[in-house]
């Protein structure tokens, strides 16, 4: 069996991050992959904007790394790709950095419900306390809604990433769910399995069975990644990623190559 390629994975230039990238391809031959991507977080505009991203000036070396891991490791295929915030004004920004170099993919994440709160932050639990769940979701998912439109990313990253502590809304949440897939259809953007959802609180994989099952209905193509931020975690859980993929339907998952969609059964 081919595994599909594990397209999300973060380097130390993150500042939260373990490992080079050579560890990680190192990594991802052992577990078998034919296929990976370094995803790091995209710098923002402003280098004080928070602080689990690389600096602008680091984007250079960003690509220098994972160069040097394709020369090392010639029997693996790496993709240069960024995970990029989207925040709503910031598209002039992520276009600029679309042309800096020749990425194979940009995963498009929303971390930010507003300018100041990234939900999926250990150090801003507290603010969830003041939030009611239902706004938080309906906002997230606007936000993902219009990263789909942007036609600005390959990939939507983790697409239920509030569900991360655990918080869930009581209200039904489907007309969010089916607003966002619609857009991602229209575009053509993929959305990932992402495993890291197994190893935070609410142990499950990012999106919901619920999200993945309207995905696959309305035709939206997928993706994996693993979120590794250590080379440990590269490839991790994809049997069962797998597992639900195909249980949902689906027999193929994406490649890309210099921003170009191909479809491959795994
Ligand atoms: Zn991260
Ligand atoms: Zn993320």
């Amino acid at each position: 069996m081919r595994l599909p390629a594990d397209y999300h994975m973060h380097t130390p230039l993150c500042r939260h991050a373990t490992g080079e990238p050579d560890d990680y391809a190192r990594r991802a031959v052992e577990v078998g992959l034919d296929e990976i991507g370094f995803s790091d977080h995209s710098p923002m505009r402003r280098d004080d904007f928070d602080n689990w991203r690389m600096r602008f000036d680091q984007l250079d070396e960003y690509v220098e790394k994972v160069r040097r891991a394709q020369k090392n490791f010639p029997q693996l295929t790496i993709r240069l790709a960024l995970e990029v915030d989207y925040l709503p004004g910031h598209e002039d920004w992520i276009r600029e950095l679309a042309a800096r170099h020749p990425w194979d993919y940009f995963i498009g994440s929303v971390h930010y419900v507003s300018d100041s709160w990234d939900i999926d932050n250990p150090a801003k639990l507290s603010e969830w306390k003041k939030r009611d769940a239902f706004e938080v979701w309906q906002i997230y998912f606007g936000r993902l809604a219009l990263a789909a439109e942007s036609k600005l990313f390959e990939i939507i990253g983790h697409a239920d990433l509030p569900k991360k502590f655990g918080h869930k809304p009581k209200q039904d949440c489907t007309p969010l769910y089916e607003k966002f897939l619609d857009s991602a259809k229209k575009s053509g953007c993929a959305i990932e399995l992402n495993t890291a959802g197994l190893r935070k609180e609410c142990k499950e994989i990012y999106p919901s069975r619920e999200i993945l099952q309207l995905a696959f209905q309305k035709g939206v193509p997928i993706c994996f990644g693993s979120d590794a931020h250590k080379p440990e975690e590269v490839g991790m859980n994809f049997t069962e990623a797998i597992s639900l993929a195909r249980e949902t339907g689906y027999a193929e998952c994406c490649r890309f190559l210099k921003r170009t969609r191909q479809s491959v059964k795994f």
